[in-house]
């Protein structure tokens, strides 16, 4: 059955990046939407709608249903990110039930060695780690994906209207640093957000990067970082219409001085640059022509961690 799944999901399935071929999972959402899209936050984000309410069952089918469109990547896939419009780890959002199947599933994957799984800040609990650390092998790292998106309260919380704090940004590291390495963290950061451009918008990336660093070094935990534009969604089109997409040569220098900061530091910290999208961008043909031109070499950067496959 291929229930509710659409091209862009596809799309989003398969890529490489530093720790080499990544396939996506993208799961319904247990409770319609993402809890915080349906209050109004986050007003970046078109994702959080969902795709409509799945019950366990429904996801289930759509578990066989991705084994099968996947079946040869999944073989060799090294990274399996879980997805579904919202967070894995609230049990609203998904049930256990769900979450054990998968993760059951991905433990029985040879090739694969790290589980990202997207969640907000509250449900990255000892009881939710607890869970997940026992579901996969000892020899899979399981990651948290959180969209931290900048370091900067008032673009975080005054301009996208997330409404996630420093305060439970650092509990969750403070619960991820129990599991002495285990566990680890994916930073998203999101490039030129609402009214920042040029040099300011370069500036903002790098100091949020420095943050998760921080963090990282005071909690003990593991952080590499996801790369992605800003784009107008519907959601951010009525909210920020003058804002413009991410500027593509400024996000290269962005890039460039990231990884800098990553050598000077001797840090093993590791840059993905996700430039695709979910087909909320309200500009696709231009993302599409951004992805025929740049796809390439962003796969090359993100495998290699090379920045002369951006100039
Ligand atoms: S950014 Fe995350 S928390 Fe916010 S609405 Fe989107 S999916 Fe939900």
């Amino acid at each position: 059955m291929r229930p509710k799944i659409n091209n862009a999901d596809i799309q989003l399935g398969v890529a490489y990046g530093p720790d080499g071929k990544r396939v996506a999972l993208a799961i319904g959402n247990e409770n319609g939407s993402c809890p915080f899209y349906l209050r109004g936050d986050c007003h970046h984000c078109d994702i959080g709608e969902g795709e409509g309410l799945f019950t366990p069952d429904m996801n289930l089918e759509r578990l066989e249903w991705l084994k099968d469109y996947f079946k040869d990547d999944l073989q060799d896939a090294e990274h399996l990110l879980v997805y579904n419009s919202g967070s894995v780890l609230d049990q609203r959002e998904m049930s256990r039930r769900t979450l054990g199947t998968i993760l059951g599933y991905i433990s029985s994957l040879d090739k694969c060695k790290v589980v990202s799984l997207d969640s907000r800040e509250m449900y990255v609990t000892k009881d939710s780690l607890d869970y997940v650390v026992k579901s996969l092998r000892e020899d899979q790292q399981a990651r948290i994906i959180l969209g931290i998106e900048s370091q900067n309260d008032e673009i975080r919380i005054g301009k996208l209207n997330k409404r996630m704090t420093k305060g439970g940004i650092e509990r969750l590291f403070s619960n991820v640093g129990e599991y002495n390495g285990e566990v680890g963290i994916d930073v998203n950061i999101v490039f030129q957000p609402p009214e920042l451009t040029g040099e300011e918008a370069i500036q903002e990336v790098v100091e949020t990067m420095k943050y998760g660093l921080e963090l990282s070094e005071q909690y003990g935990v593991p952080v590499d970082f996801n790369f992605h534009p800003y784009y107008q969604s519907e959601r951010s089109g009525k909210m920020f219409p003058d804002h413009p997409r991410a500027n593509l040569r400024d996000a290269k220098e962005a890039l460039g001085r990231m990884k800098m900061i990553l050598e000077e530091k001797a840090s093993n910290s590791k840059i993905f640059i996700g430039w695709q999208d979910e087909e909320h961008d309200q500009e696709q043909d231009v993302k599409v022509r951004e992805l025929e031109r740049e796809l390439e070499r962003f796969n090359q950067f993100n495998v290699s961690q090379n920045v002369r496959f951006l100039e």
